[in-house]
């Protein structure tokens, strides 16, 4: 069975057909999704989807583009969510200064907060980093962030932070963007050692090739299990079983 550690079944694109899409996951072996909220809002539609199917199970936090604007009340509420015993995570949280839409300071208090309030409730990380990998690292060391455990979601960077992170204690996850023809991330996938990776399809987005074009969905995580065989040279069963086991013992799934 694959796990899909990272995915948005609550944007609106699986409105028609949410259902659908997580019995396609079952189908294809797919027994556990993290779905990720990134505001208040997603965060607790994610709580409800969580409640609602028994595969699905739910992180919760606000992203670094949606925190210009977040208040103690959101990080309270943010907290309240947790309560719920399908809540595996905190995240997405973190740093985005590509498309910058809070101001640094902010988007570093918000990102602190919410690595203080998993280690006061001890749930591990979901991290989302976009360039700014020497901001993010300082971050993170500071405030020991692999205390509680977590993971760089849709890893980029060179060989030398990917090592940085390891050390950090930190779980590395690669998307659907790791099959893409001018993918130059096959150095990273070779060197990320198995048992700190985990697999995550990021959906709605960066669906893997070879149906990359449609909408991404859970059921294809399976195609970027297969990336990383080749690129590892080892058979997709143990990418399968591996990465399953890392996932279940990081966010302490009960499946
Ligand atoms: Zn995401």
């Amino acid at each position: 069975m694959f796990i899909d550690t990272h995915a948005h079944l609550g944007y609106e694109s699986y409105d028609e057909d949410r259902e659908l899409v997580i019995q396609r996951a079952i189908e294809a072996d797919v027994s556990a999704i993290i779905t990720i909220g990134t505001d208040v809002e997603s965060s607790r539609e994610a709580v409800g989807l969580a409640n609602k199917y028994a595969t699905v199970f739910a992180a919760v936090g606000i992203h670094p583009t949606d925190c210009a604007a977040t208040t103690e009340a959101d990080l309270e509420a943010i907290k309240e969510l947790t309560a719920d015993e399908n809540v595996v995570a905190i995240g997405e949280i973190g740093l985005d200064y590509y498309h910058m839409r809070a101001p640094k300071d902010k988007q570093h208090h918000i990102c602190a907060r919410q690595i203080q309030l998993a280690q006061e409730l001890n749930l591990p990380l979901i991290i989302h980093n976009r360039d700014s990998h020497e901001d993010m690292y300082n971050l993170l060391s500071e405030l020991d962030a692999g205390r509680t455990g977590g993971v760089m979601h849709s890893f980029t960077g060179d060989l030398d932070y990917l090592h940085t992170i390891l050390e950090l204690d930190l779980h590395i996850s690669f998307t659907g963007n790791i099959t893409f023809k001018k993918s130059d991330a096959n150095d990273l996938v070779t060197a990320a050692p198995l048992e700190r990776l985990l697999l995550e399809t990021d959906s709605p987005f960066l669906t893997p090739v070879p149906l990359r074009g449609k909408r991404n969905e859970p059921a294809f995580v399976v195609h970027t299990a297969r990336k990383i065989a080749e690129l590892k040279n080892i058979p997709v069963e143990e990418i399968e079983s591996v990465t399953t086991a890392n996932a279940v013992s990081l966010f302490k799934l009960d499946i």
